[in-house]
């Protein structure tokens, strides 16, 4: 009578061979689609990751979530320098946005209006979807966002809320 061999009486190596090249392949697979990040330390799927062409995986070694709040925490500690900086290179380079941009914008109202609102009709369900992501991914730095922006908009808030009431008032 035959019986079923025990795993230590497998005289053929191949079948070892064959999982010891499968585990590689799994392993190698993780550097493929997955990447750790410096800042979280989470794992994360590479697309999770900004595109560096410079690295050798050709991602960024921090995670989106994580460069977009850094650069959130730079601008909030940089604000006055870059608000110089922004408008020294406008007073500098006048043409560059609104002769050239402007003319080009005029020109072409009719068809970048067409262009435009073809792409949003036939992309409407991504792109909620990707903005409900990206919210969720980042909803303190679109809330701080959302408030600085409230702040820097009190005025007109107000006076568009007075607008408003009137408005129901009247009709
Ligand atoms: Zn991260």
């Amino acid at each position: 009578m035959s019986r079923y061999k025990r795993p230590y009486e497998f005289t053929d190596l191949t079948l070892k061979k064959k999982i010891e090249k499968e585990l590689e392949d799994r392993k190698s697979k993780i550097h493929k689609y997955y990447k750790i990040c410096l800042r979280c330390g989470q794992l994360k799927m590479l697309y999770e990751f900004s595109i560096e062409k410079r690295n050798t995986d050709g991602r960024l070694g921090v995670c989106k979530t994580c460069k977009s709040r850094e650069s959130l925490k730079y601008y909030y500690e940089n604000r006055e320098k870059i608000l110089v900086k922004v408008k020294k290179y406008q007073k500098d380079n006048p043409r560059d946005r609104s002769s050239y941009y402007e003319n080009y914008q005029k020109l072409n109202k009719e068809r970048l209006k067409k262009i435009a609102s073809k792409w949003y009709k036939e992309n409407r369900k991504a792109i909620k979807a990707r903005n409900l992501k990206y919210y969720e991914d980042n909803k303190e730095a679109c809330q701080a966002r959302r408030k600085l922006w409230i702040k820097n908009h009190k005025e007109e808030i107000k006076k568009y809320n007075r607008e408003y009431q009137k408005l129901k008032k009247g009709g």
